[in-house]
């Protein structure tokens, strides 16, 4: 299985340090407002890695840290006139609302910075012990260039971040690129005690801390948005790798922007959307899919029209998937040879590669159309043939991608559905065209059987229920 590591820039033999198990970390939000369709991306897409991995067998233990110290929360608040803890425990509430929704699998540990003061305080004192980190009167710095990997996930070089930080001024900093690890308590903000005195951890400084505690000073694969590389996760490795002697993350990886309409989604531009914005007008599953259809390193771009038409390709996914809740029940039959697992090895080999999912979709899609083929051309299959594509199904687009829930679809008798029905007509005129004038008449047979009768004429077919 291969993974594009950011670190090394190419695609790597995904090595875990202790199999089966997996250890995952993804930067989660900060939670003073509803996130946007583009952080709905990375945590599902960090989602769809998470399920393939434990498709694959191994044991992932996936953490989700929430920022719950920050200036944009005391900004709110005092906005608001209501304490941070006020914001926080809101918008916390609001995200495990939206993950639900998108139907995310829930973290092992939503880890919070307020709820790790001792171990954020720990690492700081680690790094003051050995010469990184500097107090100066209760703000605590890190010295860049104290750590030589600086710049080694960004590709950033110093010389040049230099020239471009000299412009901001600060006399407490040794280096204009040193960045704070605790922040000094001022006026009306909320505050802990520490050695240092009164203060709050700088931001970066948390992920470092709570991924050690909860998943070791190296785990396997770290994850966050492209926006994420610099500074955030190059000081998360500056600061971890300086404390313990130690590598911090084996895999880095890093997922697109969303493009509303090929522009930059932005609040002055009248193109922002929260995720529960789009999950009001549309299924959690569609919109899964519309993410699984672009590489996740690649940027995705959004529109009315794109996530319209990846509805339609659920409503596909959910006739299929009527029709095979129904044939599971069949009772006798006929069995018929069908190669699932050519299918399988398909649904793999596209994931291996560093989680093609836009083909792994396609080979879902391939399946779909293959299966009602069959199911068009034999009459009385027996219920194994069903059960078997269920399994398939419910392994793949279900368990790894999200994009149909079995037990979401409301008993209907299919034969009387008109989705599936229209899909039967596209297939027949598709066989017309082939000059498959069997399979078109079996079809044409088939539907007469259930009462549904065909109607030919110059601008297409129509149908009537008997
Ligand atoms: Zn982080």
């Amino acid at each position: 299985m291969l993974i594009y590591n950011t670190l090394t820039k190419k695609k790597e033999e995904f090595k875990p340090i202790n199999p089966p198990n997996v250890t995952m970390y993804v930067c989660g939000p900060t939670i003073y407002d509803y996130f946007h369709i583009g952080n709905g991306r990375t945590f599902v897409m960090s989602d769809i890695i998470r399920r393939y991995l434990e498709y694959k067998k191994y044991d992932v233990k996936f953490v989700m840290n929430l920022t719950d110290v920050d200036d944009k929360i005391i900004k709110k608040a005092n906005e608001e006139n209501v304490s941070t803890s006020e914001v926080t425990a809101r918008y916390e509430a609001a995200f495990m609302k939206d993950i639900k929704r998108f139907k995310m699998k829930p973290a092992d540990v939503y880890p919070k910075a307020t709820e790790h003061m001792k171990e954020i305080e720990e690492v700081i004192e680690k790094l003051e012990e050995k010469g990184i980190a500097y107090n100066v009167d209760g703000n605590v710095f890190y010295d860049i260039g104290k750590f030589d990997g600086y710049g080694k996930l960004s590709g950033k070089n110093i010389d040049d971040l230099e020239v471009g930080a000299r412009v901001e001024i600060n006399m407490e900093k040794q280096n204009p690129l040193d960045f704070s690890v605790w922040k000094k308590s001022k006026e009306g903000e909320p505050n802990w005690e520490s050695k240092w005195g009164n203060g709050r951890p700088g931001w970066h400084i948390e992920c470092s801390a709570m991924s050690m505690k909860h998943l070791g000073e190296t785990i396997d694969i770290h994850a966050g948005g492209n926006d994420l590389i610099f500074p955030h996760h190059e000081n998360e490795i500056a600061q971890s790798e300086a404390a313990t002697g130690k590598e911090f993350a084996r895999y880095w990886m890093h997922f697109g922007f969303l493009n509303i309409d090929k522009q930059k989604m932005s609040k002055s531009l009248g193109n922002f959307f929260t995720a529960r914005d789009i999950l009001d007008k549309y299924p959690a599953e569609a919109l899964r899919l519309l993410f699984v259809q672009s590489h996740y390193r690649s940027p995705l771009n959004f529109s009315k029209e794109l996530i319209e038409s990846a509805q339609k390709g659920t409503e596909k996914l959910n006739n299929l998937g009527r029709v095979l809740n129904d044939g599971i029940k069949k009772v006798g039959g006929i069995p018929i040879e069908f190669d699932f697992n050519k299918f399988k090895s398909l649904f793999s080999a596209t994931m291996d590669d560093d989680f093609n999912t836009s083909q792994a979709a396609a080979v879902i899609f391939d399946f779909v159309r293959e299966v009602n083929k069959t199911i068009a051309e034999n009459e009385n299959l027996n219920s194994e043939f069903y059960r078997k594509a269920k399994d398939f199904m419910r392994s793949t687009a279900e368990t790894v991608l999200g994009i149909i829930h079995f037990n979401d679809l409301e008993e209907k008798d299919t034969s009387k559905d008109d989705g599936w029905i229209i899909e039967q007509i596209e297939l027949r005129s598709k066989a017309k065209e082939e000059k498959n004038w069997q399979l078109a008449d079996e079809i044409r047979n088939g539907l007469a059987e259930k009462g549904i009768i065909l109607e030919d004429s110059k601008s297409g077919t129509t149908y009537k229920k008997k």
